[in-house]
């Protein structure tokens, strides 16, 4: 059986729950660096169309396309959207705005240019939000539409953000089935990159099938493979989401998220890695 066979078998025993489309699916607020300077944050998890990757099978740890629309919104339900996340920041005097949908914001298959642009467009008559972020898979990034973007953007500062997850073909595709290779992210941060934008990386510690120690070397080379097409580089734990591969094998015991235990050396009285 095929990875993608394995992931699709337990996606099609989940139902979408039918929720309202005018709601995001969450949104919150915090803190992050822009230009090395603590900056208010407002994170928006659209509910869109969904991630077209992970409706046909997808990333082995993804239970994020459960969040997506049990039915495509409208572009008043993006708007509404927007605004009811936008309540969250409206003591802010400035931020930063990150978007998720999910799966890729430009992706016009899931969520329209129409929609897209609307907020973008909001976001940038909006005095108070001095970045934005936005997240997509790298095959939807084109030399038209990043431009585009910082056209309505009014040239605000805008980052792309990518789950590269490992600078590894052969991990991403064994362990993560992400679809897509490391040529491909460098494709994309250089098309953003020559278009005024900047690049986010997010990188994941532990997928499936690796050892710790296997998974602490992948992400020292995926740093070091990064840099250079990257602005930014996040590190992130792969968890145990529902409805996932990555919750069937944990269940049967054949995965465990990172665990850096500690043992006694007894020679030297101090605690070493193991
Ligand atoms: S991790 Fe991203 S690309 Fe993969 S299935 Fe989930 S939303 Fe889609």
């Amino acid at each position: 059986m095929t990875l993608n066979k394995a992931v699709m078998e337990i996606r099609q025993r989940i139902r979408v729950k039918p929720s309202p489309t005018d709601e995001p699916a969450a949104s919150w607020t915090g803190i992050d660096l822009v230009n090395g300077i603590q900056i208010k944050t407002l994170t928006v998890i659209f509910k869109s169309a969904g991630c077209r990757w992970g409706k046909a099978g997808g990333c082995t740890m993804c239970g994020y396309v459960y969040d997506c629309a049990s039915e495509p919104p409208t572009l008043e339900d993006y708007k509404a959207q927007l605004a009811r996340a936008m309540k969250k920041a409206e003591k802010f005097p400035e931020f930063m705005v990150k978007i998720f949908t999910s799966g890729s914001f430009l992706d016009e298959q899931e969520v329209p240019r129409e929609a897209r642009d609307a907020i973008l467009r909001t976001l940038a008559d909006d005095p108070r939000v001095i970045k934005v972020l936005a997240e997509t898979r790298p095959n939807f990034v084109t030399e038209e539409n990043v431009p585009d973007c910082l056209k309505i953007l009014k040239n605000k500062p805008f980052e792309l953000a990518f789950g590269l997850e490992t600078s590894s073909d052969r991990i991403r595709k064994d362990s993560i089935n992400k679809g897509f290779t490391f040529g491909d992210f460098v494709r994309a941060a250089e098309i953003a990159r020559k278009n005024g934008a900047t690049v986010k990386a997010y990188l994941m510690l532990k997928p499936l099938f690796l050892s710790e120690r296997q998974a602490l070397e992948d992400i020292v080379c995926s740093i070091d493979d990064a840099a250079p097409y990257s602005d930014t580089i996040s590190i992130n734990l792969c968890n145990v989401q529902k409805g996932t591969l990555v919750e069937a094998l944990w269940e049967k015991g054949q995965y465990r998220p990172l665990a850096l235990e500690h043992r006694r050396n007894p020679a030297k009285g101090k605690s070493c890695p193991s």
